[in-house]
């Protein structure tokens, strides 16, 4: 056994509704601009030639639930709702069936942002780590197995913030659905149980403080929660 200079991090994993295991989180992709209405308010449009990433460490996840401060280095922290979902199998170069066969499970995702941070990257050209890899900001619920949820298609994802409604939309305005998404991701990495892909935000996103709990839920799933106090 090797011995350890200290204690390395614990696995992040996530309940799976009618499961007793738990499923352990390697990877988190995000997709951007993957409604069209959201791509509008944040001045883009949607690529229809093929979708595109950007990465948050498992380190930076949460569950739902989780009551955190207000991050230190932003006066504008954002709240996405995202549908989540859980590669099951191995796929690399994956066919639109192997893609299909790949989703494992679905969960609720809230893909936290310093707004103002990604909007320097994007002024500056510079990656997005700031804005998007920032510690708390991956908060995910319990996941449901793909069978158990059935076609994603005209379910609500929705989102408050202290019972305000901020974000109403269907998974049916997705630009990519899941199954192109891993068929496109899988040409640049071998896919496997572990990798979790947040699917995009509806329009409506917005600014949170601290004090306020942001709610969010898509029919058919467990809902998430995310409490911020004072920053520190
Ligand atoms: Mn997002």
């Amino acid at each position: 056994m090797t011995d350890y200079l200290f204690e390395p991090s614990e696995v992040f994993s996530l309940k799976v509704a009618t499961e007793a295991g738990e499923y352990p989180v390697a990877r988190i992709f995000c997709v951007g601009r993957n409604y069209v209405a959201h791509a509008r308010e944040m001045g883009g449009e949607v690529d229809r030639e093929a979708p595109w990433y950007f990465t948050k460490q498992v380190a930076h996840a949460v569950h739902s639930g989780a009551t955190l401060p207000y991050p230190p280095g932003t006066q504008n922290y954002h709240h996405e709702m995202e549908l989540a979902f859980a590669i099951g199998a191995p796929v690399f170069r994956a066919s639109e069936a192997e893609a299909a066969a790949a989703v494992y499970a679905y969960g609720c995702a809230l893909d936290m942002t310093r707004r103002d941070r990604q909007q320097d990257g994007k002024d500056n050209r510079r990656p997005w780590s700031l804005g998007k890899d920032v510690e708390g900001a991956a908060v995910f619920s319990a996941l449901t197995k793909a069978g158990d949820f059935g076609a994603v298609g005209p379910q609500a994802i929705a989102l408050q913030v202290n019972g305000e409604a901020r974000q109403d939309a269907t998974l049916d305005d997705m630009v990519w659905s899941c199954a192109e998404i891993v068929q496109h991701l899988s040409q640049y990495y071998h896919l496997r149980a572990g990798d979790v892909i947040m699917t995009g935000t509806p329009a409506g996103v917005g600014p949170v403080v601290a004090g306020d709990v942001i709610t969010g839920q898509i029919d058919g799933l467990a809902p998430v929660e995310l409490t911020l106090t004072d920053a520190e």
